[in-house]
């Protein structure tokens, strides 16, 4: 079993080598197992056929099957956008079908007078049916292969594949895969008892009612089934690790409230704090007086004042002998922040320096030097800070800003410049609960605040299209003469994509012309510019020296100019949620009323439009962080959120199967409370199931602490 389940993917039947190669690079699908191990994140009924009248935009249908006769070909458009199209019909109504690309192979398969099973996404346009490479098959074919029931799974894929294989070719290279077991059974990792206290269905039923839904019922058992063992797995490490942490009492202590912190407290801090600034810092320094390694996340809303905190976190630090570091997503930021706690430290003796990729020789041996001497107290920084050169000399004290941006990995390496483990506080604007956190990013504690500065006024957001841009420009300039300033932010995708940049200098210009000098001065910030010019006119704008600041995401995270009430958004509909709203976070930090304005086209996707019509009704990241997962759904493989997670989830969803997550939790303590290394013989799959997790974790913190 055990053989076959590590058997090369390209002994499939249907794959092959180019093919294995494709699915690797792709999916990461290297074996029989990795494949039977991807499961479908939808079902669709087979045995459904939708006469055309049917399938209306407002029926809202991701696939439909229809049964239409094929009544002309021909082509449309040209040069790149030169498309093959076919228009076919029913007794219902008409439905156009498009390819783009394979033209040459479609137009050879094709045969005008042919009725044919016609199954795809439907799309409207000019209030007609649209099939866009829809999958196609004569009556005949579609007669031969009845057998199977009628759900069929649509795997997670991606574009490549898609175009290689289609949603059915690789439902049967799955099947072809399932045949090799041969009727061999998997074994089941969990004791009969288990199974039976938790209503769990067999594992080998499992993988097959996942692929193969006999039922929807067997489905549902199938699909809960594979969950509680993700989850299981996944809760037997963290707990395991959370003992192994707490046995060991390794943790820097910080007894002291020193003069860095007193000073800076009764002197300097420019504002009082927020009741919830002062129960986190409390928390922390709770944490850093037990003589256990503090793990700490700590979630804000965007603009909740979580760098005043990570600042008084780190002066505690040092006021008791150790170093701290800082570590920001972006250079820009990094440069920010160190200009804003260098401000705020000026009148206290601890030395601050700077390190990022773009540090010119003499900051960077400053830097280096000024660490190892333990001269530099606190270190801010970027991805730089993680390179091997950065010794410190008793780094005691981590922060890490936005934690999203980062791989759970890079974190990992700032841990391993230290004999002992430093104190590690998290810190993220996207609010998750606390169970759902660990599952996100292992074992940790998590500390919120729960409350914006006094005085802050909710940002107005509205979404406009093209049509409206003169209103749009007119709105700009209201705010300028009122003294204010203003974002206008290009979605950059792609670092490397040429378009985008036209898009972003094309707007530069039109608005350079449309808000001329003098009156108006318009500054440009881009990752393409060189280090050195993104800071002159970041620094420009900051000084409320230019009114406009065009920029691409970048500005993304952090960024604060208190005196910026706009926030122009453009091809707003080409974001995530969770940017939508951090971008819109760089506004509404004075004490003005502040506007969040989503550009986009007139033609949205049922998502976009969601998405969009959730950032002008609500300015909570709650909410709209529970949205997006939603929305975004478990068939996104490229979820931006998987990138910071510590595991890679193939079925659980931890925000919805929440449920699950308690049971696999409770469940988890009960069994390492009686066998806290799952050495008895009837724990044997668990400890696989424990071991899997580990391998599918990114990192592993025991060898690190
Ligand atoms: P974020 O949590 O998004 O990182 P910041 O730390 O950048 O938020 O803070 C946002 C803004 O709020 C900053 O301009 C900061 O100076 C201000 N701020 C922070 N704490 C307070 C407070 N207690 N009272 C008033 N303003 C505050
Ligand atoms: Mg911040």
């Amino acid at each position: 079993m055990e053989r076959i389940w590590q058997q090369d993917i390209k002994y499939v039947a249907g794959v092959g080598e180019a093919r294995a190669r494709l699915l690797e690079r792709e999916l990461k699908i290297c074996t029989v197992g990795d494949l039977l191990n991807h499961y479908p994140f939808r079902y669709i009924d087979r045995t459904r056929i939708y006469p055309i009248h049917e399938v209306t935009d407002a029926a809202q249908l991701t696939y439909v099957q229809i049964r239409a006769r094929v009544m002309s070909i021909g082509y449309a458009g040209e040069g790149r956008k030169k498309r093959f199209t076919a228009y076919a019909q029913d007794a219902t109504g008409r439905v156009e079908l498009v390819w783009f690309q394979g033209i040459k192979w479609i137009e050879k398969k094709i045969e005008v007078g042919r009725e044919y099973l016609i199954f795809g996404r439907p799309s409207f346009y000019r209030g007609m049916l649209q099939l866009a490479h829809p999958e196609l098959e004569t009556m005949e074919q579609h007669l031969s292969r009845k057998a199977e029931s009628g759900m069929q799974g649509i795997y997670p894929s991606t574009e490549k594949i898609s175009s290689s294989l289609g949603t059915k070719g690789f439902y049967r290279l799955v099947q072809n895969a399932w045949a090799l077991l041969q009727g061999r059974q998997i074994a089941d990792p969990l004791p009969a008892t288990m199974r039976q206290q938790y209503g769990l269905m067999p594992l080998h039923a499992a993988y097959y009612n996942i692929h193969f839904p006999q039922s929807a019922e067997e489905l549902r058992q199938a699909q809960y089934r594979l969950k509680f063992d993700e989850l299981l797995g996944i809760q037997l490490g963290i707990q395991s690790r959370r003992s192994e942490r707490m046995a060991r009492q390794n943790g820097f202590l910080f007894p002291k409230v020193g003069t860095a912190f007193n000073t800076f407290f009764n002197e300097q801090l420019p504002f009082p704090l927020t009741g919830a600034q002062k129960r986190v810092i409390k928390e922390i320094r709770q944490d850093t007086v037990t003589g256990y390694q503090m793990n700490r996340l700590l979630q804000g809303d965007v603009g909740s004042g979580k760098t005043l905190v990570a600042l008084m976190s780190m002066l505690l630090a040092v006021d008791n002998g150790f170093q701290a570091c800082l570590m920001a997503p972006t250079e820009i930021l990094a440069r920010q922040h160190f200009a804003t706690i260098t401000r705020m430290l000026e009148k206290i003796p601890v030395r601050v320096a700077i390190l990022t990729g773009s540090s010119k020789a003499k900051e960077r041996r400053e830097a280096l030097e000024g660490i190892l001497a333990g001269e530099v107290d606190i270190l801010i920084g970027t991805h730089a800070l993680i390179e091997d050169k950065v010794q410190f000399q008793n780094l005691g004290f981590v922060v890490i800003d936005e934690q999203h941006r980062f791989g759970v990995e890079q974190r990992a390496r700032l841990w391993t410049k230290n004999q002992r483990p430093p104190h590690i506080l998290v810190m993220t604007a996207t609010p998750i609960p606390r169970t759902l956190a660990m599952t996100l990013y292992g074992d940790l504690d998590v500390s919120v605040i729960d409350e914006l500065p006094p005085g802050r006024r909710p940002i107005q957001t509205y979404h406009y299209t093209d049509s409206a841009r003169l209103r749009l420009w007119g709105f700009l300039k209201k705010q300028i003469a009122l003294g204010r300033q203003v974002y206008v932010v290009y979605p950059l995708i792609q670092e490397s994509e040429a378009m985008d940049y036209k898009d972003l200098t094309d707007g530069y210009e039109a608005i350079s012309r449309d808000f001329p000098l003098p009156d108006y001065v318009t500054e440009i910030c881009h990752g393409k510019m060189k280090a050195a010019d993104k800071e002159l006119s970041m620094a420009r704008f900051k000084r409320g020296e230019a009114h406009i600041l065009v920029a691409t995401s970048v500005i993304e995270v952090g960024v604060d100019v208190p005196n910026a009430t706009v926030m122009v958004i453009e091809s707003a509909e080409r974001f995530g949620l969770s940017q939508l709203h951090q971008l819109r976070g760089r506004v509404g930090r004075g004490g003005e009323q502040s506007y969040c304005i989503l550009m986009s086209g007139e033609k949205l996707s049922r998502e976009s439009r969601a998405r969009l019509d959730a950032m002008c009704e609500t300015t909570d990241g709650f909410k709209l962080a529970e949205l997006d997962l939603k929305l975004r759904g478990a068939g996104d493989i490229n979820g931006t959120m998987q990138s910071g997670m510590a595991f890679d989830l193939k079925i659980a969803n931890p925000t919805r199967d929440v449920q699950v997550l308690t049971l696999t939790r409770d469940a988890a303590a009960e069994i390492l409370n009686q066998d806290p290394t799952l050495s008895l013989p009837e724990h044997g799959g668990l400890r696989q199931l424990k071991a899997r997790y580990e391998a599918e974790e990114k990192i592993d913190f025991s060898r690190i602490s």
